[in-house]
């Protein structure tokens, strides 16, 4: 069944704001999605009735909150189809769980001459934890390259297995390029040589149906703000056996079974990770987020926010001098592109005064950015309440730039 759009946009009261006079076109997706009124609802309802901190209270605020909270982790377990819940630790987002993995997994498993492989389109987020960890252990960082249309080189991929690597760290989608990689494929690859793979989640969990057992994947990351939830929750999902196997990553509260000065002993799996007051408001309304789109279908989210990026592709690229970077067979609803030797900051702030709301920069990617010699795109990313006519005005406005610019 179609999407209602209209219904759905009435749904984001974000949407409904006019800025610089002009209705707000909110192309800016892959940076933070907006929030449904549900999710706006649910946060003021939990404050106003249950907020109480949770597992170590035995009075009832303290007991409702964290009955919601293990609810919520095992909702979020359910909808990555992970075997069990204690396989979801809550973290502040993505940043947070790749540097839990760097360090935990690091601690444990990485030693000097070692070796760590990530690839040419990963987010800072899934670069620096790695350096770090190399810098700290003496181990290397190798680098999948990937085509000119933004695919990794596979075969490229598998000569830099051996025997002294100890993870693969790829993402699902590019944040900048959009391109969906074959994760399955590239998993499976690492485990014929039984090194374990981390896959960066953070632009896939909200338009792609995933599901862990079936990837394999030791390790899938995601951020719940991406996903129509607040700022500050995300998630870390661990096959049990690693998260039995490594170090806690931060110590204090919640994370041990008893302390004394002669000794500590860490608590269960997936506490041994939650040091500290959790965000638990975060983590029981990143379940409602869940719910949201459960409701309208990521089946259906997929489909429709493809037709919007094969409608914008096609657009855009009848505007002269418009190149389009990340060509992939495989992508997800991101565009980014330059026009003519015009400043991606000059493009980006001549479409906000209309109104339309894109980024500009090297989105996070910075080596990406040297692999395509260039100083940055402008990217617009769609969701599900974006619209064709939507799309019309960007390619309106970018004309109007490529115009003003001559
Ligand atoms: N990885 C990818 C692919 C991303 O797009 C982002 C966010 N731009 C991150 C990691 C980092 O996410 P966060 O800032 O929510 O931790």
């Amino acid at each position: 069944m179609p999407l209602n759009i209209q219904k759905i946009r009435s749904d984001f009261p974000i949407l409904k704001q006019t800025i610089y006079g002009k209705p707000l076109i909110y192309l800016d997706n892959g940076a933070t999605t907006q929030k449904p009124q549900a999710v706006i609802n649910k946060e003021a309802e939990l404050y106003a009735t249950v907020n109480s901190n949770i597992h170590r209270g035995v009075h009832f605020l303290s007991d409702t909150m964290t009955s919601f909270y293990e609810e919520a982790r095992k909702y979020v377990s359910r909808f990555m189809n992970a075997a069990n819940s204690s396989e979801i630790v809550f973290t502040k987002g993505t940043t947070e769980s790749i540097n839990l993995v760097a360090f935990s997994f690091g601690e444990r498993f990485v030693n000097e001459g070692d070796e760590i492989v990530v690839s040419e389109m990963e987010h800072h987020a899934n670069i620096v934890p790695w350096q770090m960890l190399c810098e700290r252990k003496k181990a290397h960082l190798k680098v999948i390259p990937i085509t000119d249309s933004g695919e990794l080189i596979i075969e490229e991929y598998k000569k830099l297995l051996n025997d002294k690597t100890r993870i693969v760290a790829v993402t699902h989608v590019s944040n900048t390029l959009g391109t969906v990689n074959s994760i399955k494929e590239i998993i499976e690859i690492a485990h014929n040589q039984n090194i374990p793979v981390l896959i960066d989640g953070a632009q896939a969990i909200q338009h792609i149906k995933v599901d862990v057992q079936a990837l394999d994947a030791d390790f899938y990351v995601f951020s719940g703000h991406k996903v129509y939830a607040p700022t500050g929750i995300g998630v870390l999902y661990g096959k049990e056996k690693w998260l039995n196997e490594i170090p806690p990553y931060q110590g204090g509260g919640d994370m041990i079974k008893n302390v004394s000065f002669a000794g500590t002993t860490f608590n269960e799996i997936p506490f041994k990770f939650e040091a500290g007051t959790s965000n638990y408001i975060g983590a029981v309304v990143l379940a409602e987020a869940l719910k949201y789109i459960e409701a309208i279908g990521i089946e259906q989210i997929a489909s429709y926010e493809h037709q919007l990026l094969v409608y914008a592709t096609q657009k855009l690229k009848e505007i002269d001098g418009l190149k389009i970077y990340g060509e992939s067979v495989d992508k997800s609803s991101v565009i980014s592109f330059l026009i003519n030797n015009i400043h991606p900051f000059d493009v980006g702030s001549i479409l906000d005064k209309l109104g339309l709301a894109v980024r500009t920069g090297t989105h996070c990617s910075e080596p990406l950015m040297q692999r395509y010699n260039i100083v940055g795109t402008v990217r617009a990313s769609f969701s599900f309440y974006n619209t064709k006519e939507e799309i019309d005005m960007l390619v309106a406005g970018v004309q109007k730039v490529a115009k003003m610019f001559g």
